[in-house]
């Protein structure tokens, strides 16, 4: 399937496709091969000026008086648009990140129903009455859009995290100036021309390309934009924060993770060794929430090694366009270059890494982005190693002595995203869930966020969730009104 244009890729601004201000283009790569994909047109200054003062113009001007009804209506056509070309979106994504197809199609299948979802909760926009003291006095609140929402973008997924932050937001009768990242804005720009079609005003939603420290920059400071919802990582999160601080902007950030998957001794081993090799391999462990530290009870650790190191020795590493590839590359040779890094780091601190996985590069891969999956066995919680953001196919295994051991070596970490845990006891369950300093725990499956339950991090994992009811409410503003009726 031929799905990437061979002219540069445009920026909608004001409901208009356009090249930036002064012509200029970045490139944006295969990472199975290393070779240029496509170009991508840059926003100067004048185009994220322009994009903002679009959006504020569409909101005051007639978005924000639409009715739920129409704004449900149209999130529900391009739940329709999105749903005709999932496949299409599906092939550029995992042409652009590296990532399976087979995993690219799957992660977007319920893409259209997260647009219905928000579109179903265009109602919840809402407010309520309240009995106050005096009986003569109507006290009510009103539930309003923010107005421009910024909306930064990271490059591990890029559609789906788009369409589960714009569908709130729309819902919720904001305007949007969104930022993919520059690392893989394709399929965002190819989901951006369902919007005119789906019947959305010009304006409503705009899309600007660049680097963070220029466009984002000068996105998220905006005086015109009143939120920013930023996925990232956690130092851009707080740089975010900082630079948006003296404004006093609404902010929320989706940050990095580090998260820990905890394995019992009454565990079912077969489906923890599935959810433990399936984070690494899953985007080649690219994904915030993956369990990148596994703690394993010392009574079972050198048989579920075992059964790990069988699982993660036929992975099939390949390219993304083959049906068979589990595992494609990284991003990008920095992602590599940091990946390797953190393998040398973790022997330095006397960890073993154990590169497994079928990885034979031949020539038409040689140069991509590839590594192998990787454990860190004989880890220990405090290594640096163990305690940094990695974000690839490494996973540092730690054993543990009993349920306090393992619930301290889980919260000794900066990161609060998510947690795993593995155990047939049910009490223990339950109260891993409540010690776990964590925005997100499963137990006996592995943590998949989906469109209708709240997602965000605690500690540096993030501020504010993301997804379910409470992504309505992080898109609007309450309004406490008196009315006197005795005048
Ligand atoms: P990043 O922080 O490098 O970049 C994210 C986005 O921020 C990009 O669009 C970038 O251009 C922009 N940016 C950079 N500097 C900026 C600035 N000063 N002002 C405004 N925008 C700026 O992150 P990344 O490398 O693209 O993504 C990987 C990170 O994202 C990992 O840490 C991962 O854990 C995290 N992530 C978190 C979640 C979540 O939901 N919690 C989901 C996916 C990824």
């Amino acid at each position: 399937m031929n799905v990437i244009d061979s002219k540069p890729y445009e920026m909608l601004i004001g409901g208009r496709w356009q090249a930036g201000r002064e012509g200029r283009f970045f490139d944006t790569l295969n990472p199975a091969t290393a070779k240029r994909l496509a170009q991508v047109h840059q926003a100067e200054t004048t185009d994220v000026d322009t994009a903002v003062l679009a959006a504020h113009s569409a909101f005051e001007n007639g978005w924000r008086r639409t009715t739920p009804a129409e704004r449900g209506r149209l999130l529900k056509r391009l739940a329709v648009l999105f749903e005709r070309d999932r496949e299409k979106l599906a092939w550029i994504e995992a042409l652009n990140v590296g990532k399976p197809i087979t995993h690219s199609l799957e992660s977007l299948k319920a893409m259209p129903s997260s647009l219905e979802y928000f579109a179903g909760m265009v109602p919840a926009v809402r407010g309520e009455t309240i009995a106050v003291g005096n009986s003569d006095v109507l006290n009510y609140t009103i539930r309003e859009p923010l107005g421009v929402c910024a909306l930064i973008m990271p490059w591990n997924y890029p559609m789906t995290l788009t369409i589960n932050k714009l569908g709130p937001a729309l819902a919720a009768g904001n305007t949007i100036v969104l930022k993919p990242s520059e690392v893989t804005p394709l399929s965002t720009l190819a989901l951006a021309r369902l919007f005119e079609e789906a019947g959305f005003p010009p304006g409503v939603v705009n899309v600007v390309n660049g680097p963070g420290a220029t466009v984002g920059e000068q996105l998220v400071t905006h005086p015109l934009v009143s939120r920013v919802s930023f996925t990232g990582g956690t130092a851009t999160g707080a740089r975010i924060l900082a630079s948006t601080a003296s404004d006093v902007k609404r902010v929320t950030l989706e940050l990095g993770g580090k998260s820990p998957l905890i394995v019992f001794d009454d565990a079912a081993l077969d489906k923890a060794v599935a959810v433990a090799a399936g984070d690494i391999i899953k985007n080649s462990g690219q994904v915030c929430i993956a369990c990148t530290r596994l703690l394993v009870h010392e009574t079972i650790h050198d048989d579920f090694i075992d059964r790990l190191q069988q699982r993660l020795q036929a992975v099939r590493v390949g390219l993304p366009e083959a049906a068979d590839t589990e595992m494609g590359p990284l991003v990008s040779a920095a992602q590599k270059q940091r990946v390797e890094h953190y393998i040398q780091l973790a022997t330095e601190e006397g960890a073993k890494p154990i590169s497994l996985g079928n990885l034979s590069l031949d020539d038409t891969i040689a140069s991509g982005f590839f590594v192998s999956p990787t454990l860190l066995l004989q880890s220990r919680g405090q290594m640096q190693s163990a305690q940094d953001e990695i974000f690839g196919p490494v996973q540092s295994v730690i054993r543990f002595t009993d349920e306090d051991d393992a619930l301290r070596i889980a919260n000794h970490s900066r990161y609060g995203l998510a947690a795993v845990v593995f155990t047939r006891d049910g009490g223990r369950a339950l109260r891993m869930a409540r010690g776990l300093e964590s925005g997100s725990v499963a137990i006996n499956t592995g943590v998949r966020t989906s469109f209708d339950a709240p997602f965000g991090g605690y500690k540096r994992s993030g501020i504010g969730k993301e997804r379910g009811l409470e992504a309505i409410y992080e898109n609007t503003q309450l309004k406490n009104v008196k009315y006197d009726m005795s005048v």
